[in-house]
């Protein structure tokens, strides 16, 4: 059994500009490390249009198309890339042992970029819908084209919610923003904007119970479910209403990903991974935490790959002090 399992100085789990700059900064170290990309390869960028703000691309650059230039620069250094997901992880071990959907691995030191995902509203059929192209989204930027001249329905009351409420009414004919208080939890800037597009309809008080469908039959002659409308409960009254809609963008927030480690490392209430301030260091010796799994605040790109070339820093300098480094 223990024949199997392979061993590295540094493992990296992750592949958003986080673990991707964390392997070009530790494959030019030469710590060979080996990164598993998960279930999303190249991560949040992926399923993003253009990025306009990210340094050293005047014209912007398409975000599949950052995220590839990140990796191919990191192998150019030597990184190896392995298409598996982490499935279970023993930080407390020695050396730290993984175990992915394809084998065990340890190492000496970890590199934690898992990032964060959209959250759905836990209701039945939300994500379901999303997969299957039953017009569910979490992503205007990725799928706002396909609802031109419809009427749509945004869920959520952030920064988030209101942008894409906004950028979707580029192709909708009508967006209502179903949101389940009184008061937007957006900035003031982002609610006048809302506020004053005309094609924007807020409904306030209003959590989404249910999801309805219908079949939609395909030229192939095979089925899809499509959503219909929305089953609304009023939260101050606890009355039923219903929405008919062609789309749904939920933009609710999003989820770290550190399931993996809960029990292990500590975590702020959301789940985000706590971190040294000023640094990338978790309490487990070796372990070090970058990108979205332990920053709800600023969540960029940039500040990604900021706290990846931290975490490959802070990385090599522990390994070179547990005599590990060469
Ligand atoms: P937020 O956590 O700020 O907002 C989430 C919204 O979703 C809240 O209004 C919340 O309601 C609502 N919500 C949460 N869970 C549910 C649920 N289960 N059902 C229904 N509604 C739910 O997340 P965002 O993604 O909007 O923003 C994250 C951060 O990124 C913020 O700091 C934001 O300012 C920033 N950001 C900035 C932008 C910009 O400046 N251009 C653009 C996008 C994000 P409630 O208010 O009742 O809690």
């Amino acid at each position: 059994m223990e024949m199997n399992v392979t061993h590295h100085k540094l493992i990296i789990i992750g592949t958003g500009p986080a673990g991707y700059t964390a392997a070009i900064y530790a494959s030019r170290a030469n710590l060979a490390p080996l990164v598993f990309e998960g279930a999303q390869p190249g991560g949040q960028l992926t399923i993003t249009t253009e990025v306009e703000n990210y340094p050293g691309f005047r014209e912007g650059i398409m975000g599949p198309a950052l995220m590839e230039e990140m990796r191919t620069q990191a192998e150019r250094f030597g990184t190896v890339i392995k298409a598996e997901t982490v499935v279970r992880a023993d930080l407390a071990a020695t050396p730290k042992r993984l175990a992915t959907d394809q084998g065990e691995y340890t190492c000496d030191a970890l590199v934690i970029a898992t990032g964060a995902s959209a959250k759905w509203m836990g209701i039945e059929k939300d994500e379901e819908l999303s997969r299957s192209g039953g017009g569910v989204s979490a992503c205007a930027t990725c799928d706002g084209f396909f609802f031109r001249g419809k009427e749509i329905a945004v869920v959520g009351g952030g920064d988030t919610a209101l942008e894409e409420a906004i950028f979707l009414t580029k192709f909708a004919s009508k967006v209502t923003l179903v949101h389940r208080r009184d008061k937007l939890r957006a900035s003031k800037a982002m609610q006048e904007r809302v506020f004053r597009n005309e094609k924007i309809v807020l409904k306030w008080n209003a959590a989404v119970e249910d999801i309805l469908t219908r079949d939609q039959a395909l030229p192939t002659g095979e089925t899809v479910r499509k959503i219909s409308s929305l089953k609304l409960k009023d939260t101050v009254t606890g009355g039923n209403e219903e929405l008919p809609v062609e789309g749904l963008f939920v933009a609710i927030g999003h989820q770290p990903n550190t399931a993996l480690f809960k029990d292990q490392l500590p975590m702020t209430e959301a789940g985000y991974l706590e971190v040294e301030a000023g640094s990338s260091r978790t309490p487990v010796a070796g372990v070090f935490a970058c990108g979205d799994v332990q920053d709800h605040v600023y969540r960029q790109a940039i500040t990604a790959a900021g706290s990846g070339c931290m975490a490959a820093i802070d990385a090599e300098r522990w390994l070179a002090e547990q005599g590990l480094g060469d």
